[in-house]
């Protein structure tokens, strides 16, 4: 696992940097995606034990949104971090990636929400990425979100993936409820793309605002 400079990382990590050379199965639109079979775990005590069963647990490994372990990845070249989940990829118990990064974006990036629907239904096709300047830029989206999951899979290296802890509202990590599309803040429920295809792979998901309360003051 790569060490990380929490606030002064302009350059991905290994983990967050896809070789253009690599050949990506791509995700095409399906009816196919249905609701996950990874579940959204709210219970702020189930939360608490299943930190304290990642740190027990020598296999285990989490997935968490790059942003929150202090990677300079957001929209605005910036971050969310929360220190225990950095000490988490400190400690190599941890695995960050940014899905839009993975998808071709660039940091600093426009603003993008989800048009007409939520994180499955554009992966049956059925809804659409866009900056706010209009521009559709749902490829990068679902290419992010399969990279994600792929280069999450192999940094486990065969052991366990507890759950993922996922940066809340965001199109791309959003767990239960995501921008409206409407770039003023307003909220729909829905989870975000690159959390839709983790659910789908059988992977337990956390909103970065659920981990936070239930975490709070713990490193
Ligand atoms: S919310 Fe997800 S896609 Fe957005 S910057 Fe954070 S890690 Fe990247």
């Amino acid at each position: 696992m790569s060490t990380i400079q929490p606030g002064r990382v302009n350059t991905p990590p290994a983990h967050q940097a896809p070789n253009p050379a690599a050949p990506v199965p791509r995700t095409e639109p399906s009816e196919a995606f249905a609701p996950g079979r990874g579940e959204v775990i709210t219970d702020l005590d189930r939360i608490r034990q299943l930190k304290q069963q990642l740190e027990s647990q020598p296999d285990a490994h989490i997935v968490v949104s790059a942003c929150l372990a202090g990677f300079n990845v957001r929209y605005d070249g910036g971050n969310c971090n929360t220190d225990n989940l950095r000490t988490l990829v400190e400690s190599g118990k941890a695995i960050p990636v940014c899905a839009e990064v993975l998808g071709g974006l660039s940091t600093p990036r426009t603003p993008s929400e989800i048009q007409g629907g939520d994180g499955l239904q554009v992966l049956q096709g059925k809804a659409r990425v866009e900056t706010k300047l209009g521009q559709d830029i749902t490829d990068n989206f679902t290419r992010g979100a399969d990279i994600a999951l792929k280069t999450a899979l192999q940094a486990a290296a065969g052991g366990q993936i507890l759950f993922a802890v996922l940066k809340s509202k965001s199109p791309s990590c959003g767990v239960g409820s995501i921008y409206d599309g409407g770039f003023a803040g307003g909220l729909k429920p829905g989870d975000g793309i690159a959390t839709t295809r983790f659910r789908d792979a059988g992977i337990d998901v956390i909103s970065s605002d659920n981990w936070r309360l239930a975490t709070e003051g713990e490193n």
